[in-house]
Order: C-alpha cells, then sequence, then structure tokens
C-alpha cells in the first residue's frame, strides 16, 4: 500500500494515539481532531503592471482553551487547507511542549514571493489582514513569521491591523523588527532552539559535538543559523543544501562563506558546480542530520538508507510517519518537530509578554529563558519516552496535548 504521506490525517492519528494513551476519551479526540475554525479569503491584489490579481488566504485557529491561537503565516505556492490545518495543530502540540499560555493557529498565502517584487507583497501581506482582522487581534490570535515570510512583512502586518483598528497595537504579531517592539534573539531562536536539541540529543547518545558530523538540510532562516551554531560549537558541517541541490565535503564546508554568500531565501548551491540532490544529501554519511526544509522528506522509500545516528527535525513534519517507526526499529534518535522547532514560537511569546508589559529584554534574558525552556521541554519528552516506551514523537504528542485537553476540560467544553 502507498504511504499515507498526508500530513493532516496522519497528525489525527497520532493526537488520537496520544490522547488514548492519557486516558481521554473519543470525546476529547472529536475535540481536538480538527480546528475550531478555518476562514479561507480571496485577497484582491495590485500588481506592478497594473492588473489585479486574486491570491486566496487561510488562517486555522486549533483550539483556543488554554489562551489565544498562535502561530506563523506562509507565503508559498503549495498552501492548501489541509496543510494549514495540520501546521495549526502542531502549533497546540509546541505550545503545550514548552508550556505556554496559547492555543495553535496557523496561516498562509498562496502566492511565490521569488516571483513577486516587495510592493506586490506589501499589498498581499496588508490585504491578507484585512481579510483575517475579525478574528485575529493581541487577545485572540497572534501571527508570526513562517516559510517565506519576514520581520518586514510583520511590520507591514501591524502595521495594517492598528490602522484598522486605530490604535497601536503592537502585540498583534511577533517576530517584528526592533524597532518595532520585536525582541532580541527572536530572528535566530528557532536555529537556537534546534541547537539546544541537537546538543542534548547528543548527551543522550555520548556523541561529541567537537567534531561530530552533521548534515542540515535547507539552509533558510533555520538551517543556516543552526548550522552556524554547530559550526562554531565545533561540530563539522559535511553537507548543506537548498530547493535546488545540495552540497557535501567529507572534510566539513566553509559556513561562514556559505552564509555571506546565499540570497534572502536562503539559495546557494547555484553558485556551485559539484552539486548533489536534496535525496542523495539525506543519505551520506553523517552522525546528525538535521531536516530543516520542507515536509516528507524522510519517507518509508529512504528511512532505511539514513546513516545518522541522530535525526532533528528543524522543518514541520520532514518525517513522514511511517518513516518515524522505521527510524526508530533501527534504533536512531529522532528529535521530532514539535519540540526541536518549539524555540521560534517560545521567543514570540516572550516577543509578546514584552509587548504587554512595555518593558524589554537584553539578548542575553531572552536566550537564557529559552535555553533553559527547551533544556526542560527536551528532558521531559525524554523521560516520557524512555518510560512509557514510546518513540519522541508520540511522547511529544502527549506532552504537547495534554495543556489544550485539560484546558478544554476545565473550561467545561468536553
Ligand atoms: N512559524 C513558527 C513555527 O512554526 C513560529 C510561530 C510563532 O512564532 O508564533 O513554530
Amino acid at each position: 500500500m502507498a504511504e499515507n504521506l498526508n500530513l493532516f490525517t496522519s497528525t489525527q492519528n497520532v493526537i488520537k494515539e496520544a490522547l488514548t494513551k492519557l486516558g481521554y476519551t473519543d470525546e476529547m479526540y472529536e475535540l481536538l481532531k480538527e480546528p475550531l475554525r478555518m476562514m479561507t479569503v480571496r485577497i484582491p491584489v495590485k500588481m506592478d503592471d497594473g492588473s489585479v490579481k486574486i491570491f486566496t488566504g487561510y488562517r486555522a485557529q486549533h483550539n483556543d482553551a488554554p489562551g489565544p491561537t498562535k502561530g506563523g503565516v506562509r507565503f508559498h505556492p503549495e498552501v492548501n487547507e489541509e496543510e494549514v490545518k495540520a501546521l495549526s495543530m502542531w502549533m497546540t502540540l509546541k505550545a503545550g511542549i514548552v508550556d505556554l499560555p496559547y492555543g495553535g493557529g496557523k496561516g498562509g498565502v498562496v502566492c511565490d514571493p521569488r516571483q513577486l517584487s516587495m510592493r506586490e507583497i506589501e499589498n498581499i501581506s496588508r490585504g491578507y489582514v484585512r481579510a483575517i482582522s475579525q478574528i485575529v487581534g493581541p487577545t485572540k490570535d497572534i501571527p508570526a513569521p513562517d516559510v517565506y515570510t519576514n520581520s518586514q512583512i510583520m511590520a507591514w502586518m501591524m502595521d495594517e491591523y492598528s490602522r484598522i483598528r486605530e490604535f497601536d497595537s503592537p502585540g498583534f504579531i511577533t517576530g517584528k523588527p526592533l524597532a518595532l517592539g520585536g525582541s532580541h534573539g527572536r530572528e535566530k531562536a528557532t536555529a537556537q532552539g534546534v541547537t539546544i536539541c541537537i546538543h542534548e540529543a547528543a548527551k543522550k547518545r555520548n556523541i561529541d559535538i567537537k567534531g561530530a558530523r552533521v548534515i542540515v538540510q535547507g539552509f533558510g532562516n533555520a538551517g543556516s543559523f543552526l548550522a552556524k551554531f554547530v559550526h562554531d560549537a565545533g561540530a563539522k558541517v559535511v553537507g548543506i543544501s537548498d530547493a535546488y541541490g545540495g552540497l557535501y565535503d567529507p572534510d566539513g564546508l566553509d559556513i561562514d562563506y556559505l552564509l555571506d554568500r546565499r540570497d534572502s531565501f536562503g539559495t546557494i548551491t547555484t553558485l556551485f558546480e559539484n552539486t548533489i540532490t536534496n535525496q542523495q544529501l539525506l543519505e551520506m554519511d553523517c552522525d546528525i542530520l538535521v531536516p530543516a526544509a520542507i515536509s516528507n522528506q524522510i519517507t518509508a522509500e529512504n528511512a532505511h538508507n539514513i546513516k545518522a545516528s541522530i535525526v532533528v527535525e528543524a522543518a514541520n513534519g520532514p518525517t513522514t510517519f511511517e518513516a518515524t517507526k522505521i527510524l526508530s526499529e533501527r534504533g536512531i534518535l529522532l528529535v521530532p518537530d514539535v519540540l526541536a522547532s518549539s524555540g521560534g514560537v517560545t521567543v514570540s511569546y516572550f516577543e509578546w509578554v514584552q509587548n504587554n508589559q512595555g518593558y524589554y529584554w537584553t539578548e542575553e534574558e531572552v536566550n537564557k529563558k529559552l535555553h533553559d525552556n527547551l533544556i526542560k521541554a527536551f528532558n521531559n519528552i525524554y523521560e516520557v519516552a524512555q518510560t512509557r516506551g514510546v518513540n519522541m514523537r508520540l511522547a511529544a504528542y502527549m506532552v504537547g496535548v495534554r495543556r489544550a485537553a485539560e484546558a478544554s476540560k476545565f473550561r467545561g467544553w468536553v
């Protein structure tokens, strides 16, 4: 039978398994198996050539029992309703894992920013906020950056929301530039979080990070910074890739050079001739593999060929659920996305707290709090996996879903 690559249904299956293991009823699963709200919008946008194009956008709010919903907005040609729904459910899990007072939300616009001018991207960003303004807000649902969106886009969205509401609303969105109430450390937070998980996982497997061979698939916001962090910690980054291909050198790559030359979408391999494919890169020799690009990269097809002894998921959904089983049967330690990539939303929470109190922290304070939160979350999930005899993905779902389930129960919803 063909492997089920549908992230939404496989997410539902693991949520069901986690709730059953925790002793919740089927009613709880019925509540949590889908977002509470899903809004689809059509956004008319003036293009540079004078024409008008209509873009489709989504915002999903999975569960707001623990607090406002929270999660990024992606601009990508492959954004679709099912993906946005699954991603909003993962945000509930991430918030539960790092113990934030949020439920999960997620949004997206079907577009390819690589083919658009800055002005067109601004028009889409503002149009998206106008279209969803009724269901979002600093105490309702708080957006943030995700694939191909950045702090400038957050700034336009914040400005549009503040204009609609007629008051300044920095807490409406996170991932803003520092000058508009952004937080120190937010830009590199996802990469920091992944790096903390890499260090903790290496400790569990007695791998010295100094000299460990690391492959990072993806050279965007998460991938490029984490390659730099592990490189600075003494690891040997032997492979990296972007959307067009991969680079591999068993002696280690010059990460500073690659960082310097990449473009704002993380493209770098087009400057080289000796490239390999993304699929080849995943199967190359290494100790730690970090998929930091897109979903469905490690599947039942290639899971048997992965050489790494640790896989840390920096992207959302890079390993299919079938492949997760294969990797755990092979004794590979898999640190799941909902844990490894939770650094971004953790510092988004810090940003929102700073906006609410109007008092701002130093980068050291932010990083220390992030570090403490993630180490606690990692060890908690590792412990659950060991004591319950389950893989770290199921353990992470068990820890992550509990807060939304408890909050829904206390509110009397189930
Ligand atoms: N988009 C990021 C994620 O998937 C960050 C979300 C946020 O900061 O709210 O975790």
